[in-house]
C-alpha cells in the first residue's frame, strides 16, 4: 500500500474540547495524583490513551437510537432488537446482556463450577476473567505461544493458544478437571495480539477430544477476524462477519465486553450456542447480580446504541482505519528506535520499558516512570501494565517481577485523529531521548489489593 495513512471513513460532527495544559500546571496535576496517572483527573489530560474501554465515539446512528429506547423493565423492545442483531452476528441460540464484561463472567463462570479443583485454561485470562475464574472457587492457568513474549520478532499471531502445552495441562490435570477453555480474542493481555483461525479451529478439535466447553472471551472479536483475513491467505475474501461467525461456530458459549468492538460507553453480552439447561441457570442467576435477563445491568437506550455499534464494528473500511491507526504510531515509535510490542496488536502500542529505561529495576517500576514522563511531556495519559500492575507475592509479601514492563498507549474506537497521534509519537521519542535522566518510584501509599488503582508513588531521589 503506498498510502501514508488511511484516512477516517467519517467525518466530524461534534466535537468535544480538550485542553493543552503547561508543563509547569501538569507538574503539579502528577504530584497531585501521586505520580499514578489513574488518579489523574480527565480534564487534565490532554489525549487520553488510558484504554479502549467504553472511550469511543458513537456514530450518529447510535445517537439516534438512544431516543428509541424501552426502558421497560420487562420484555423491552430495546432487548429484542439487540438480541436480533446478536443472534444474526453469533448464529447463537440464546442471548442475555449485561452491564459489561465482568457482568457477564459473574453470572456464566460460576455455573461451570460445580465442585472444587477445576481449572479453566486460557491463552491468556483477562484479569476480570481471572478474578471471576477464582472468585467462582476455580483455578486460571494461561497457554500461550512463547513468541508472544518475545517483543522484537514478528509473528502474525502472538496470541495463540500453545497447543502442546493445551494438552499437557489436560492430560496432567485430568480432562473431569478442566472447567472450559477460554479463547481470548484478541489476547488483550499479550498486547491485543491476534489468534488465527488455525489456531482456534485446533483448540476446538482439543474440546472436542476430551469433551471440555469451549468459551470465547471476544471483546475484540471483530478485530481479530480483522487480522486473520489480513494474515492467513484462506480467509483474505471472506469478510469479517463471515470469519467471526465460522469462528463463534467452534466455541459453546461467547462472553462479551461491549465497550470494546460493540462501541459502546457500556455494555456486555452472554451468548449460549444452544445450551437450554446453561442457558436457564443464567437467566435466573442474573436477576440478582445484573437484573432481569431481558436488561442485564442496560438501560433501553444502551441497548439501542449498542445493536447499532455491535453491526459499526464489523465494516471493513471502519476496521482498516482504526487498525491502521495502530500501525502508524507503532511504525512512528519503531522508525525512531523506541522498542515496542513488534508486530502491534489490535487496540494499542505497547512500549517496551524493560529496554526502554533498563537502569530502573522492576520494584521501582520502569514502565510507570515512563508514563509518567509522557504525561509530564505532553499531557499524553498511558496505563502501565507490569510489575506495578501485577502486585505483591501474597505469602513472601515481596514485590512480584512482570515478564514485561509495558507502557501501553491505548487507541479508542473513532476518538483521536492522526494528528493527535503525531504529538503521541513525537511525545515518546522526546522522553526516549532523554531517558537516562528517568528515576524509578516508591511507595507513599500501597492498598493491600489492586494497588495500581489507587496507589500514591513518589520518585526515587538519588
Ligand atoms: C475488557 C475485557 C474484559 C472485561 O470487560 P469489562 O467490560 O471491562 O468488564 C474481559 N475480557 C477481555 C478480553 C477484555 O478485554
Amino acid at each position: 500500500m503506498n498510502k501514508k495513512y488511511v484516512a477516517p471513513p467519517y467525518r466530524i460532527k461534534m466535537v468535544e474540547p480538550i485542553k493543552v495544559t503547561t508543563k509547569e500546571e501538569r507538574i503539579g496535576f502528577l504530584k497531585d495524583a501521586g505520580y499514578n496517572p489513574f488518579s489523574l483527573r480527565s480534564e487534565d489530560v490532554y489525549i487520553d490513551l488510558l484504554t479502549d474501554s467504553g472511550t469511543g465515539a458513537m456514530s450518529h446512528f447510535q445517537w439516534a437510537a438512544l431516543m428509541m429506547g424501552d426502558e421497560a423493565y420487562a420484555g423491552s423492545r430495546s432487548f429484542y432488537k439487540l438480541e436480533k442483531v446478536a443472534k444474526e452476528i453469533t448464529n447463537y441460540k440464546y442471548i442475555i446482556p449485561a452491564h459489561q464484561g465482568r457482568g457477564a463472567e459473574q453470572v456464566v463462570l460460576p455455573q461451570l463450577v460445580d465442585r472444587e479443583g477445576l481449572y479453566f485454561i486460557s491463552n491468556m485470562h483477562f484479569d476480570t476473567t481471572r478474578a471471576h475464574v477464582e472468585l467462582a472457587g476455580a483455578r486460571a492457568l494461561d497457554c500461550v505461544i512463547d513468541e508472544c513474549f518475545d517483543t522484537e520478532n514478528y509473528h502474525p499471531f502472538k496470541g495463540n493458544f500453545d497447543l502442546k502445552g493445551l494438552v499437557n495441562i489436560i492430560e496432567g490435570k485430568g480432562k473431569e478437571n478442566i472447567a472450559g477453555i477460554i479463547m481470548t480474542i484478541t489476547n488483550n493481555s499479550a498486547g491485543g495480539q491476534p489468534v488465527s483461525m488455525e489456531n482456534m479451529k485446533e483448540v476446538k478439535k482439543i474440546a472436542n477430544k476430551y469433551d471440555i466447553t469451549l468459551l470465547i472471551d471476544g471483546a475484540r472479536y471483530a478485530e481479530n477476524a480483522y487480522f486473520v483475513k489480513q494474515r492467513e491467505e484462506e480467509y483474505k475474501n471472506k469478510s469479517i462477519r463471515e470469519i467471526a461467525l465460522e469462528v463463534f461456530q467452534l466455541a459453546d458459549i461467547f462472553l462479551m465486553s461491549a465497550k470494546k468492538d460493540g462501541i459502546s460507553n457500556i455494555g456486555g453480552l452472554i451468548c449460549i450456542k444452544e445450551d437450554t439447561d446453561l442457558y436457564n441457570k443464567c437467566r435466573t442467576y442474573i436477576v440478582p447480580m445484573e437484573g432481569f435477563p431481558t436488561y442485564g445491568g442496560l438501560t433501553g437506550r444502551d441497548m439501542e446504541a449498542l445493536s447499532v455499534g455491535l453491526n459499526e464494528a464489523l465494516e471493513l473500511d471502519y476496521l482498516e482505519h482504526r487498525m491502521d491507526q495502530v500501525r502508524f504510531l507503532g511504525d512512528k515509535l519503531r522508525d525512531a528506535g523506541v522498542p515496542i510490542q513488534y508486530p502491534v496488536g489490535g487496540h494499542a502500542v505497547f512500549v517496551d520499558c524493560k529496554k526502554f529505561a533498563p537502569h530502573i529495576p522492576y520494584f521501582e517500576f520502569p514502565a510507570q516512570s515512563v508514563s509518567n514522563a509522557l504525561y509530564l511531556e505532553a499531557g499524553v495519559r498511558p496505563v502501565e501494565i507490569g510489575s506495578f500492575l501485577l502486585g505483591r507475592d501474597p505469602d513472601t509479601h515481596e514485590n512480584l517481577e512482570s515478564p514485561l514492563e509495558l507502557m501501553r498507549l491505548t487507541i479508542p474506537r473513532r476518538t483521536y485523529t492522526y494528528a493527535h497521534l503525531e504529538v503521541v509519537a513525537e511525545a515518546v521519542i522526546e522522553v526516549y531521548k532523554n531517558r537516562e535522566i528517568l528515576v524509578g518510584l516508591e511507595f507513599d501509599y500501597e492498598p493491600p489489593v489492586l494497588r495500581h488503582f489507587t496507589a500514591r508513588l513518589k520518585p526515587i531521589k538519588k
